[in-house]
């Protein structure tokens, strides 16, 4: 059974033994995964400590290797895919979604050519193409596998440069006196992964106007009109407008209809970031949060966050995806084949040359559950949002702090008489996440700690909220009868 005498790779036999092992081990552990604790309990340092410093000389038995996985990996491990992972944005795979990984990383190819990879090249574009009808997008957007949202979007910026004619992609950025400061505009809300784009493209952050949001979060459209007459005025050019449908710390919607309208009017390139709520298009009934985005030059979806596809999978979509092509194809010697001319070939796309193959594991996702099956998932995890976001309205000790406009509720602790309200809903999120039973993170709203749950996961039920809700009611009378604060005082 051990191949270690011999050259090449573990035999058959061995490879098939373990093989159905591991995938028995997975089984047991997606059936098992509400005992493990959510967050993993360990100490910082602790599973490097656990592991010996330098590689072994000669090689070991698998089954050790194994071993070692409920040994060390296992509590080093945050479990993403349990239920009550609500920090964040909750996001899991399906099993399916496993099984793609594990053809891909069979066919280890790297999509780089169509040559060196037809079935992801093609699959990629049908797969896509199918997700963009699910969406309800126009057929005039072609999509891109990258890994992240944050590399979709930093690609977006790039082609919206390339788009404004700068000639940066000769010339560069540093050096030129004939280049004015180029203008990126998002929400104050924005995710982080704008900044580091504009970081990333030599934009620099002071290129990043943000906008301020009104009362529910959302974008002002009058200061972003605003902001571009006042930076046009100085000099500036206002490179790319990126409105977000699903923001991170409260999934508010910014108007991109009336964004839409202010890019056609000013020229200027419309990005929009719908990286967690992009699904959420799939449900017709979701369909006018997205009003305006099939007006968008990209958009950026993530499978891998709300769509059961394991991490990694982002798609940008491009009105048009040659813009882009401009901006990176570059074919060496060594890279050009015959049928160039006639195929798609996905180094031309971005700064990646070899590129997983990740169409594979949506596509079977896709088809598992099909539009249906995946349609009244999402819609399930927005009852039940809706449903613990009504337990906080009709509690006079809780309190609603963003609408919910998909699955994700902000909210606070706010019991009788205590006054310092930020403090006490951090000791009570940092008890329940301690306690292993569930995780919630949370963000800041005007200034005021706020808790957040997002329900995501495939595996999410009624009874995982109502946990939810349970605990903190445990710890709301744990910390109120420490402090004597309860309303029956
Ligand atoms: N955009 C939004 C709105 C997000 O919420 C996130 C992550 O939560 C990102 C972008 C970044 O996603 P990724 O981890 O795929 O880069």
């Amino acid at each position: 059974m051990h191949s270690h005498d011999k050259l090449g790779d573990m035999q058959s036999d061995e490879f098939r033994k373990y093989g159905y092992e591991i995938v028995d081990w997975i089984a047991n552990y997606f059936e098992n995964i509400e005992k493990f604790p959510v967050l993993s309990q360990i100490e910082p340092g602790s599973l490097k400590d656990a592991i010996p410093n330098s590689a072994p000389e000669t090689g070991e038995n698998f089954g050790a290797v194994l071993a070692d996985m409920d040994k060390l990996i296992l509590p080093a491990v945050t479990h993403w895919n349990h239920p009550n992972f609500h920090g964040l944005f909750s996001t899991s795979t399906s099993s399916v979604g496993v099984f793609g990984e594990m053809f891909a990383a069979a066919f280890d190819m790297k999509a780089m050519l169509w040559r060196t990879s037809p079935a992801s090249t093609e699959l990629e574009d049908v797969t896509l193409d199918w997700l963009r009808q699910m969406l309800g997008l126009p057929g005039n957007f072609e999509g891109i596998i990258y890994d992240t949202a944050s590399v979709s979007t930093m690609h977006a910026i790039a082609a919206a440069r390339e788009q404004a004619n700068l000639k940066v992609r000769d010339d560069g950025m540093s050096g030129r006196d004939d280049l004015p400061l180029l203008r990126v505009y998002a929400s104050d809300h924005v995710h982080s992964s704008i900044d580091k784009a504009c970081i990333a493209l030599g934009l620099g952050t002071r290129s990043l106007r943000k906008i301020e949001c009104n009362e529910r979060f959302e974008m002002i459209p009058a200061k972003l009109a605003e902001a571009i007459e006042e930076d046009t005025e100085a000099g500036f050019v206002p490179l790319c407008v990126i409105p977000t449908i699903g923001t991170t710390s409260t999934s508010s919607v910014d108007p991109v209809d009336a964004i839409a309208d202010i890019c056609e009017k000013y020229g200027i390139w419309l990005h929009v970031d719908t990286a967690y709520a992009g699904p959420a298009a799939i449900m017709s009934e979701k369909r006018e949060f997205f009003r305006g985005w099939e007006r968008a030059d990209s958009i950026v979806v993530n499978p891998h966050k709300w769509l059961f596809t394991p991490f990694d999978l982002s798609v940008l979509y491009c009105r048009d995806l040659g813009v882009l092509k401009n901006a990176f194809s570059l074919v060496p010697e060594y890279l050009k084949t015959s049928e160039q001319a006639a195929v798609k070939n996905g180094m031309d796309y971005g700064i990646q040359l070899g590129r997983r193959f990740r169409a594979l594991k949506l596509w079977f996702v896709i088809r598992y559950f099909g539009r249906e099956g995946l349609e009244a998932r999402l819609r399930e995890h927005c009852r039940l949002a809706n449903l613990f976001a009504s337990w906080v309205e009709e509690s006079d000790e809780f309190e609603l702090m963003a609408p919910v406009p998909f699955a994700l509720v902000c909210f606070r602790i706010c019991p009788y008489r205590v006054t310092d309200l930020d403090a006490l809903n951090e000791q009570i999120m940092n008890a329940i996440n301690t306690s292993g039973e569930a995780y919630l993170s949370h963000t800041k709203l005007n200034g005021t700690f706020t808790l957040r749950l997002s329900v995501g996961s495939i595996r999410v039920e009624e009874r995982h909220l109502k946990k939810v809700w349970d605990l903190l009611l445990e710890q709301m009378r744990k910390v109120q009868s420490n402090q004597g604060t309860s309303k029956q005082d």
